[in-house]
């Protein structure tokens, strides 16, 4: 499977090609993001996607074994850049579409129709270990020993798991480092990168500061950057898509939600659709929802105050710099209790308003109370999942509202993360008390401890006068 790949600049008057083994995260001419493409016509691509459903029950240990096992090498013929032998996996990515019948009727779809992508089922919690088997597969090969990564917690968890349990090709052990912002990041994502040693450095400044300071320190520091800029990342996170249509038995959706914060997941499933249609493996696309949280909604004012489109890879990059100036002259810096959608800078803004195009999409941007709602709602329905991943649902609840989405269309919410990564986060929703219009009460989808005495009469009665309903 090598020299199919390439790197190549995603800007149309540029388009420069670069060698994988070329270790770079923006085209060296003109500073654009890059894509990995492959040279399809040379390429082993099945005929039909059904070809990939018999790999679920590869049996045995040997090397496609180990590969057919994970989610995201299971589909390796549309992501061929890595020989089998070179494949780093820890049986990522073997999550599955989930039909929720009674979650649809609370939103208003028709059941049947509403599907929750549960990323939360990776090895470290979250949808960031699709990429980083396939972004460690590269560092290993290029013989990477130092990676590292700014991160809001789950990059830092999956990052630091994958270091620890890999090793470089000639033995040594990876040196994972990590940039967090000195602001919020939840204790169950910290706790994950603290136990698999990574060397966590707690910057005072944010998110976005972080992220530009592992930039440099990848040029200056021998560091291989394991963020979402990393376009080897991206291709392995294509797969979450190929398995929402395996969920589906290869029918294509009306729309996929999916909670932006850099934006590589949006710019990832853009991908996968350009791709599929190309090789003709699917005959419409869906479209594309990104929410936003309102603390930190950038690109939702970009594409639905400043009408910023991608326009074939001519972005008007000086609306986006005057759209940070002013950011920065007002003091507004990202801010949700959604951490892992904080950023305000997000880096791959080109990337995901290709996909806008790509999937006729649109943005919008949900606020912290709907959100922790939504989040709850799941809950209740039987899937746990951490506040970014119900910015999804609390999306798809503002566009049945809108008129946006129908009650027929199919639908798809990516959960991108587990419910214990903040875990904080739930028990305060749950016994909160808020004053709204000078009224004390609990939030909307509360589930409050009762105190019982120790007593069987008195559990009785507290069952008997529980108001907890379906
Ligand atoms: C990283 C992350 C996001 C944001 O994804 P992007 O690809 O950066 O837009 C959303 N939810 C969770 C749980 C995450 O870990
Ligand atoms: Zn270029």
């Amino acid at each position: 499977m090598n020299g199919l790949a390439f790197q190549q600049c995603i800007s149309h008057s540029c388009a420069r090609r670069y060698g994988c083994d070329d270790v770079l995260f923006a085209c060296r001419a003109c500073g654009s993001l890059l894509d990995i493409n492959y040279d399809w016509s040379r390429c082993e691509v099945p005929k039909s996607l059904s070809f990939f459903e018999k790999r679920w029950s590869t049996p045995g240990r040997d090397l496609v074994a180990r590969a057919d096992f994970s989610g995201v090498w299971r589909f390796r013929e549309l992501l061929p850049f890595a020989a089998l032998e070179d494949i780093v996996t820890l049986a990522e990515g073997r999550t599955q579409l989930q039909q929720a019948d009674d979650l649809a009727t609370k939103v208003g779809i028709k059941p049947g129709n509403l599907f929750l992508q549960y990323e939360g089922f990776n090895p470290s919690g979250s949808f960031k270990d699709n990429g980083m088997a396939a972004a460690f597969t590269i560092a290993r090969k290029h013989g990477r020993r130092r990676v590292g990564c700014a991160s809001t917690g789950n990059t830092s968890a999956s990052m630091a798991m994958y270091a620890s349990q890999t090793r470089t090709q000639r033995g040594e052990p990876m040196q994972p480092i990590v940039f967090v912002g000195g602001g919020k990041i939840s204790l169950g994502k910290l706790a994950q990168a603290l136990d698999f040693g990574a060397l966590t450095l707690q910057i005072d400044g944010d998110f976005d500061a972080c992220m530009s300071l592992v930039q440099q320190a990848a040029n200056q520091l021998d560091l291989y950057l394991m963020n979402s800029v990393n376009p080897f990342r991206l291709e392995g996170q294509k797969t979450i898509m190929y398995r929402v249509l395996e969920g589906l038995g290869w029918h294509v959706p009306d729309w996929i939600i999916v909670p932006g914060g850099n934006l590589g997941n949006s710019s990832a499933f853009g991908k996968a659709y350009m791709e599929l249609r190309t090789l003709g493996l699917v005959d419409r696309v869906p479209r594309l929802a990104i929410i936003n949280a309102s603390g930190a909604d950038t690109l939702s004012r970009l594409v639905n105050c400043e009408q910023l489109k991608y326009e074939g890879g001519r972005i008007d990059s000086t609306r986006v710099h005057s759209f940070y100036g002013r950011m920065k002259a007002e003091g507004r810096a990202a801010k949700t209790i959604a951490s892992a959608i904080e950023i305000g800078r997000p880096v791959n803004l080109p990337k995901a308003l290709r996909a806008l195009e790509y999937m006729n999409g649109v943005v919008r941007d949900v606020p912290d109370e709907a959100i922790l709602d939504a989040k709850a709602l799941v809950g209740r329905h039987g899937f746990g999942c951490e506040p970014a991943s119900a910015a999804s649902v609390a999306g798809l609840q503002l566009l049945r509202e809108k008129g946006v989405i129908s009650p027929s269309d199919t639908v798809v919410c990516i959960l991108t993360g587990h419910a214990l990564k903040d875990s904080d986060a739930t028990v305060h929703y749950h016994q909160s008390i808020v004053n709204d219009q000078h009224q004390l009460k609990l939030k909307t989808f509360a589930n409050t401890p009762i105190r019982c005495p120790a007593t069987i009469d008195a559990i009785s009665t507290c069952i008997r006068h529980s108001s907890v309903v379906s």
